[in-house]
């Protein structure tokens, strides 16, 4: 049993937060999505938000978390999707956002503090002639250290990937909750110990990150009166080495209509390609979208700053959009088969109607151009969720669960060893954001590494 009152008195040099309905408002984030997460997390809260402004109030919460066994949770901007910064035991959740300084700029290398918005860092660092590789579509919100920690990609996945990939993080600093906690840094390889683990192996206080060229981006809408036209056409821009690109985003009819921004720029029966191309690729892409029976609908350009029209219509913030409309509205994430796209998408249209629609995000994996879809699902029960789930798996696809706050179940996919052993080195009594690692619930139940 935590005594309370000795904690707040340990830590009252630092800001918090400790009434019950705060608490729980600040500990819960876009789970909403999921009609199967949202009842197993919307009471959960922690029993402490704090907002440490120095690493010396760090140091000073993970004494007393160590101390008396108190779970620490990260809360960035709290714009997750399965709950990961809700603690799903209490504890205290940690606000980072006053950690939000670049610390240093070499290039095309970022120094920068993990509380930091992603669109504020873009805004300080595009003078240089350098950008972030990628936006989530949460960009304006969102923090470098929940997308890295909860996040996968986005907007510029299509040129650099998924976070993940190697080469997309360069290092980390990390505080840890051993013994005695200290601040870690981690260079290389060894930051991928961190790197989506849901901030289970460590507060994340600094990254280091690889930066992209800055481009004159264009927004551009096409609409083709098929999605397989559209498909085709996402394709091309996306297998186009020379076109230099952020996005391109497939929203099939009716989806065009849930979305207030564009709606309008299209008819109906219309499938729309969202796309986000340098100013010089622009000219081309017209052109293959002309003779692709393509229509331009919407465009808007570089001197309209800030160009997020497009990007907050794609990703998950269609999913957003959709359920504004009617809440009834859920969605998969997935990897569709390669070079059967298309065939897939058909035979679930046939199968599943208009109970399944198709929202598709071309990016770029292990070299290759793929179809990343994010469908929008009519909820009509976990069974029925299950089979979908289970006759796309048949078909090729490989699903990342969106209905699961389980870091292994959802978008990693396996156990990740390296994760594991670090967590057992610089978290050995199993403290940072309990019961979202598999790996440790399998090898330690709810129990700590030491004994
Ligand atoms: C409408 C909508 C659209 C979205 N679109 C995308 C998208 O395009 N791509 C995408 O990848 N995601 C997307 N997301 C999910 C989410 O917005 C992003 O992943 C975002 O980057 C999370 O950042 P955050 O600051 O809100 O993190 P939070 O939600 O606060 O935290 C996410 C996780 O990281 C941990 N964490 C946060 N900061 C740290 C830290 N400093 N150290 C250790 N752990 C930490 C938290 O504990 C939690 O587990 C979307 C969500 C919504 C609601």
């Amino acid at each position: 049993m935590v005594d309370w009152t000795a904690v707040d008195h340990a830590l009252a040099g630092i800001e918090s937060d400790r009434d019950r309905a705060t608490c729980q408002r600040l500990s819960l984030d876009y789970a909403h999505f999921s009609p199967i997460l949202w009842p197993q997390l919307q009471d959960r809260a922690a029993d402490r938000v704090l907002y440490p402004r120095t690493e010396a109030d760090l140091l000073a919460i993970a004494r007393v978390c160590v101390q008396e066994q108190i779970p620490l949770t990260v809360r960035g901007a709290a714009t997750g999707n399965y709950g990961q910064c809700t603690p799903l035991q209490g504890g205290i959740l940690v606000d980072l956002t006053a950690f939000d300084q670049i610390v240093w700029q070499r290039g095309s290398r970022l120094r920068v503090q993990a509380g930091a918005k992603l669109a504020a860092i873009d805004r300080a660092i595009r003078p240089s002639g350098w950008e972030l590789r990628w936006a989530p579509s949460t960009y304006r919100t969102a923090t470098i250290g929940g997308f890295f920690a909860g996040g996968s990609g986005g907007i510029g996945s299509i040129t650099y990937g998924q976070l993940r990939d190697r080469g997309n993080l360069l290092g980390a600093k990390v505080l840890t909750l051993e013994a005695e906690p200290r601040f870690v840094e981690l260079q290389g390889e060894a930051a991928q110990a961190i790197n989506h683990a849901y901030g289970c192996t460590g507060l994340i206080t600094e990254l280091e990150i690889p930066l992209a060229p800055a481009y004159d981006w264009q927004e551009c809408m096409v609409n083709f009166p098929s999605w397989s036209a559209a498909l085709s056409f996402a394709q091309a821009i996306a297998e186009a080495d020379g076109l230099i690109k952020k996005m391109a985003c497939v929203l099939a009819d009716p989806i065009p209509s849930f979305c207030k921004a564009i709606k309008d720029a299209c008819h109906v029966g219309e499938t729309a390609v969202l796309l986000l191309l340098s100013e010089s690729s622009q000219e081309v892409a017209e052109a293959i979208a002309s003779d692709m029976g393509g229509r331009i609908s919407w465009q808007r350009s570089p001197q309209d700053q800030p160009l997020t029209t497009l990007i907050e219509q794609s990703w998950n913030h269609t999913t957003l959009h959709a359920r504004s409309t009617d809440p009834a509205w859920t969605y998969l994430q997935m990897l569709l088969p390669l070079g059967q796209e298309a065939a897939l998408i058909d035979a679930f249209q046939s199968r599943w109607g208009d109970s399944v629609l198709w929202h598709l995000e071309l990016l770029r994996s292990h070299g290759q151009v793929r179809v990343a879809a994010l469908p929008l699902v009519r909820f009509e029960g976990r069974d029925r969720l299950q089979q979908l789930t289970d006759e796309l798996t048949a078909a090729g696809a490989i699903l990342f669960d969106p209905h699961t706050y389980c870091l292994e179940d959802g978008g990693m996919k396996q156990i990740d060893i390296q994760q594991l052993t670090f967590k057992e080195q610089i978290d050995p009594q199993g403290l940072f954001n309990p019961g979202k690692m598999r790996a440790w619930a399998e090898k330690y139940g709810d129990r700590s590494a030491v004994t």
